[in-house]
């Protein structure tokens, strides 16, 4: 039978909503043409915004990069990464996650999540070492706190380094303690989408002295002019040496001073997030044809995506066919992630379906909702009246 595209008449709304979007103020752009008249790049605006980073989160120290993936290549390297090494991560993710072992010649290794938390399972990470494991890459989906206590037992045990891929983590408090201060490093990203923004931008967090002058390095072509790391006697006040080979990952002065802006208003951001969610929770959780995402109560969530995911059983449409019937609503979602072994990049590399039967069951029954500070209460509301709308008219057996 032919399903209407819009379910019963007219849509719950007449303007688009989007799953996710920045909130810019005055504020922020007026930090943004202050520094213009100053440094564009490798001026003060970096340490003073890694010195806010560092007192946020409560890390010793913060290195700041041009973009969340970069943060993950130069802490992969930072970890020892390199060819013939292993690399254990989620699937469900953007591929980032992955990619960076790629970039060090380092191989992925994808371990299945938890059913309910949707998180990377510390189990599964444990079966998976071998000899060749290097690291972990643990990705806090959706912004609910990794495991970090389990997997650092494990990882320090066994002397594997663990990444936090804390892209949608910041503002989040593990066991009381903020994320970015727990794991052996922190990456974050501040692309539009994520709490904070500065267009693009990452930065790699830690409490060791020993990654954070391997993660400077990496950030700028592997150059020091430290003289203590030098192997020549400096011939002059201009001289400097490339001891290591690194890359251009400099984030500039002026996104500096947007993100500096933009960090001043995260407590308003999380609130209003944590808001969304405990609405959309409330409005969910009496619903057979959807499941809610466990919270652990060890993280302090500030969650950066919140994901519906369908009961196909008490359903007679599929995900896709949910996802269409939203944006019919005119509410426009998204999906976060593909796994990431599904890219015939990976398929490739040999990668082969069924690895992980958890997270690719994920797949099929997830849909992000539209979650951001600047929604209103009658959007929050005119997302749940979509859903319930659909959810209702598509209920299995009607
Ligand atoms: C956004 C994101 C990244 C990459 O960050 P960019 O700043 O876009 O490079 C990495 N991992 C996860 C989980 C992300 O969501």
């Amino acid at each position: 039978m032919e399903k209407p595209a819009i379910c019963g008449g007219i849509p719950v709304r007449n303007t688009q909503i989007f799953y996710g979007h920045q909130y810019i103020d005055d504020a922020d752009i007026q930090a943004v043409v202050d520094v213009m008249r100053q440094d564009l790049t490798c001026g003060p605006k970096i340490k003073e915004l890694e010195d806010k980073l560092c007192r946020m989160t409560g890390a010793k120290y913060a290195v700041v990069c041009s973009n969340g993936t970069a943060a993950l290549h130069i802490a992969s390297l930072a970890a020892g990464v390199k060819e013939g090494d292993e690399v254990i991560t989620t699937p469900i993710t953007f591929a980032a996650s992955a990619n960076c072992a790629l970039y060090c010649g380092a191989k992925p290794v994808f371990a299945d999540i938890n059913e309910e938390t949707y998180n990377i399972d510390p189990a599964c990470v444990k079966a998976l070492t071998t000899e060749k494991t290097k690291a972990v890459v643990a990705v806090d989906y959706t912004g609910q706190s990794a495991e970090l206590d389990e997997l650092l037992d494990h990882c320090h045990q066994h002397g594997l380094v663990l990444i936090e891929d804390g892209a949608h983590v910041i503002g989040t408090r593990y066991k009381g303690r903020y994320n970015g201060s727990i794991a052996d490093m922190t990456t974050f990203s501040f692309h539009p989408v994520k709490t904070v923004t500065c267009g693009e931008g990452g930065a790699v967090l830690t409490n060791k002295e020993d990654y954070y002058q391997k993660l400077l390095l990496y950030r700028a072509h592997g150059i020091t002019r430290d003289p203590s790391l030098m192997k020549h006697e400096p011939d002059g006040p201009w001289y400097y040496e490339q001891i290591d080979l690194g890359m251009n990952y400099r984030l500039t002065d002026i996104q500096a001073a947007l993100l500096i802006s933009q960090l001043d208003k995260l407590p308003m951001f999380s609130a209003r997030r944590k808001e969304i969610v405990k609405t959309y929770n409330e409005a969910f959780a009496g619903m057979e044809q959807v499941r809610i995402q466990k919270e652990i109560p060890e993280s302090d969530t500030t969650r950066h995506l919140y994901i519906l995911r369908l009961n196909l059983e008490k359903l007679s449409i599929n995900r896709r066919e949910f996802f269409e019937a939203l944006a019919a609503e005119n509410v426009c979602c998204n999906v976060h992630y593909i796994p990431t072994y599904y890219f015939p990049y990976y398929e490739k590399l040999g990668y082969k379906r069924g690895i992980c039967p958890k997270a690719e069951r994920l797949y099929e029954e997830i849909i992000s909702l539209p979650l951001y500070y600047a929604m209103t209460d009658q959007d929050v509301q005119d997302v749940i009246c979509a859903v319930k709308k659909i959810a209702e008219y598509y209920k299995a057996g009607t």
